[in-house]
């Protein structure tokens, strides 16, 4: 047998010889996980604060997760959309009934989701008239990496290497009414935000800029739609984020992932009866999405969420509390933000060193946006884990003002 050592070397040396070298991974070769906690191949645990960039909610390994993915994965995994299969309806229902909104369409991931949404957005633009083919995005969102989604994105580092893009898409700064009424007209097909920034750096939307996108997408009959692939299914303490507004904002269209399959490959759409008459049979479909396993085991997600949203309310609200006297002792803190357990620190200094630190002590968080420190904890991560996630943080945060 190997030694651990030579293990990690082997894995990391065959990704560096045979893997498109897209990714600027940490040095740890993560092996299994248990809750809140990860392990490394050297049996070294860590407490998850990132969860797989918000995905892992229910933490590793949940028992009734796994069970539901043994018990499925023996009778059916992959159906295919030529047939129906059990689980895809009722999720379907299940998500309606949460959102207010009348169909749903399932695939695989994010971005392959915010494409339907783009067409949708398109076709009710072509169904309209000539001219009605503009996309309203805002600056600095994230909407992810096929070149839909990619155009609708508001960060040139991620769109420069790849133009030209989709074309007619005009970005306006969050939460500058001014400039969304300025560039919302009869052109326009959809208006696309994120209700919380999340790669952007955890910046919440004012629910007054949302309020008037609503009005505007009403008055030049345009649709509306929210990302919440990331801040959405319980991130924030509420179903989806939008739901935090009182009274809430609804849009023509949710998009969510992530989270929603507990792990399983799962994204979807969610849609009114306006923007789902925009798509035809024909006009859009995919091989893996919905299929057997990954919406029986979003089922169970969301059963067990409904008993989480308390505690990620509860549980966000002390860190953030914590986070921000943290702020006040420590000067490059500049600011604490965010909603349930989507949590934003901005700093004043480049985040990486403190992401390793944090690493070493036995912490797994992340940054974006070079500065900001994002913490994306899983919804199962109780009041001790949070302690010793604070406690650690506090001691990696001291030694950089000793530093
Ligand atoms: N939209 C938002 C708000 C996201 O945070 C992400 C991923 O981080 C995406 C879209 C893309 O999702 P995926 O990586 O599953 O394609």
């Amino acid at each position: 047998m190997p030694d651990t050592a030579t293990v990690v070397e082997n894995v990391i040396d065959l990704e560096r010889e045979f893997l498109l070298q897209n990714y600027s991974r940490y040095p740890l070769v993560l092996h299994k996980g248990k809750g809140a906690w990860v392990y490394d191949i050297n049996g070294r645990r860590y407490l998850d604060l990132i969860s797989g960039i918000g995905v892992n909610a229910l933490g590793h390994a949940h028992p009734r997760i796994v069970r539901a993915i043994r018990e499925q994965a023996a009778l059916m995994i992959h159906s295919s959309n030529l047939y129906y299969n059990e689980f895809q309806g009722p999720l379907a229902k299940r998500l309606c009934g949460i959102t207010g909104l009348d169909r749903a369409f399932f695939c695989n991931s994010g971005t392959e989701a915010m494409e339907l949404a783009i067409k949708m957005m398109h076709s009710h633009g072509c169904k309209a008239g000539a001219g009605k083919t503009e996309i309203i995005s805002l600056e600095n969102s994230f909407h992810g990496r096929t070149i839909g989604s990619l155009s609708i994105t508001g960060q040139a580092k991620y769109r420069g290497p790849f133009e030209p893009l989709m074309p007619g898409v005009r970005f306006v700064p969050q939460n500058d009414i001014a400039a969304l009424e300025q560039a919302v007209g009869p052109q326009t097909a959809g208006i696309v935000l994120e209700w919380i920034q999340g790669e952007g750096g955890v910046y919440p939307i004012d629910p007054a800029f949302a309020a008037r996108a609503k009005d505007l997408s009403a008055k030049h009959d345009a649709l509306l739609v929210f990302d919440e692939i990331q801040c959405g299914v319980g991130r924030t303490g509420r179903h989806f984020a939008y739901q935090l507004a009182d009274p809430p904002i609804k849009p023509d269209i949710t998009v969510t992932a992530k989270p929603l399959a507990a792990g399983i490959p799962l994204g979807a759409v969610i849609a009114n009866e306006r923007a789902a008459s925009t798509i035809a049979p024909g006009m859009h479909g995919t091989t893996y999405g919905g299929g057997p396993l990954a919406c029986r085991v979003a089922l169970e997600f969301l059963d067990i969420l409904e008993e989480l949203l308390p505690a990620i309310h509860r549980l966000g609200g002390e860190m953030r509390a914590e986070l921000t006297e943290m702020a006040h002792a420590h000067g490059f803190i500049r600011e604490v933000r965010g909603f349930g357990l989507m949590i934003g620190i901005e700093l004043d200094i480049p985040g990486k060193q403190i992401v390793l630190d944090a690493m070493e002590a036995g912490l797994l968080i992340n940054c974006t946006h070079e500065k900001v420190i994002r913490l994306l904890p899983p919804y199962i991560i109780n009041e001790r884990e949070v302690d010793r996630a604070l406690n650690t943080l506090g001691r990696v945060f001291r030694n950089v003002s000793i530093a």
